[in-house]
C-alpha cells in the first residue's frame, strides 16, 4: 500500500508541533534520564545528576533520553517527549508522548516495552478518568505494573509498583485500541490517502500497595491540566491535513523527522542528561 507514486496527506512526518510546558498548573516539569544498561535500568531526573553527567551513578553506564527498552523497539528518528512533573506532596508524574511516522513500530503495545524493562502487568483495564473540570471523561487503558528493585547484589530489596495510563490520538480520532488505530490507519492511507501522524500519551504514577486506588486522585488532578496540550496539539496537527508527501518507490526513505523542537529527544540523537524517579 506504501508503493511508489502517491502523494499522502495529514504531513506523516513533519515537525511535531508540540512543546512539553515547564508547568501544568501547581507541578513543574523536569527532564529525565535514563541508565543504558539492562541490568540497572535506573532513571534520573535532570536536577539530580551532575550538570552535563553523562554516566550512571549507579552503575557507570551510558546515559540516554529515553529507557533501554524503548531504545531497543523503537525505531530511530521517533519523536519522543517526555518530563516528570513534580508537585510537593504529591507522586511525581511522568507524562510521554510518542508519534508515528511513516514507519508502524514506533507506537507499539506498551504491555512489551513495560515488560522488556523489567516489569510485570498485574492488570489492565479501560478507565473513564477526568479530563476537565466540568465533568468531562475520556477512556485511557490502564496497566498496574510492578518490577523487583535489586540491590548491587542482586536481592529483590523491593517492588515498585506503578500504573501505566495511556491512550492513542490523531487529529480525527481517540482511541484506547491498538487495533483500532491500526485499521484506521489502513483505511485513511489506502481509501483516503490520509496518513496524519498518530500519537500515543502515556502517564505513569507511583501505585501505593497501601492505598491502591490512590493514583486516580492524582490522574484527575493531572489529566485535566495535560488533556488541554493534547487538545490544541490535535488542532495543531489537523492544520496540517493538506501539506502532501509525494512517496517515492522506497517509502521508508520518507521517514525522516524534521522537526527542530528542543523538547525532542530521539532515539538516534540522546540529548544531553540527571536520582531516581520511576520508569
Ligand atoms: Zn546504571
Amino acid at each position: 500500500m506504501l508503493s511508489g507514486g502517491r502523494a499522502l496527506y495529514g504531513d506523516p512526518t513533519g515537525q511535531v508541533p508540540l512543546e512539553m510546558p515547564a508547568t501544568l498548573g501547581p507541578w513543574t516539569a523536569e527532564p529525565v534520564r535514563f541508565c543504558m544498561n539492562d541490568q540497572c535500568a535506573a532513571s534520573f531526573l535532570e536536577s539530580q545528576l551532575p550538570e552535563g553527567a553523562a554516566e550512571c551513578p549507579v552503575c557507570g553506564s551510558e546515559l540516554g533520553s529515553v529507557s533501554v527498552g524503548e531504545k531497543r523497539l523503537l525505531p530511530a528518528n521517533t519523536p519522543i517527549f517526555r518530563r516528570v512533573y513534580r508537585r510537593d506532596g504529591h507522586p511525581d508524574v511522568m507524562a510521554t508522548f510518542v508519534f508515528s511516522g511513516m514507519e508502524r513500530q514506533s507506537i507499539h503495545k506498551p504491555q512489551r516495552c513495560l515488560v522488556a524493562q523489567g516489569n510485570r502487568i498485574t492488570d489492565e483495564y479501560t478507565h473513564r478518568a477526568a479530563c476537565d473540570r466540568d465533568g468531562g471523561t475520556l477512556p485511557v487503558r490502564v496497566l498496574e505494573i510492578a518490577r523487583p528493585v535489586r540491590d548491587s547484589a542482586g536481592q529483590v530489596v523491593s517492588t515498585d509498583a506503578n500504573v501505566y495510563v495511556y491512550w492513542l490520538f490523531n487529529p480525527e480520532r481517540e482511541t484506547v485500541h491498538h487495533w483500532s488505530r491500526l485499521w484506521r490507519t489502513v483505511w485513511d492511507n489506502a481509501i483516503r490517502s490520509y496518513r496524519p501522524r498518530w500519537g500515543y500519551a502515556s502517564i505513569t504514577i507511583p501505585r501505593d500497595l497501601n492505598s491502591p486506588d490512590g493514583w486516580k486522585n492524582e490522574l484527575d488532578d493531572f489529566l485535566p491540566r495535560l488533556y488541554p496540550v493534547v487538545k490544541k496539539l490535535r488542532a495543531d496537527l489537523d492544520a496540517r491535513r493538506n501539506r502532501v508527501l509525494r512517496l517515492g518507490a522506497r517509502s521508508w526513505e520518507n521517514n525522516v523527522y524534521e522537526g527542530t523542537n528542543a523538547a525532542l529527544s530521539s532515539v538516534s540523537a540522546p540529548a544531553p542528561a540527571a536520582a531516581p524517579a520511576q520508569d
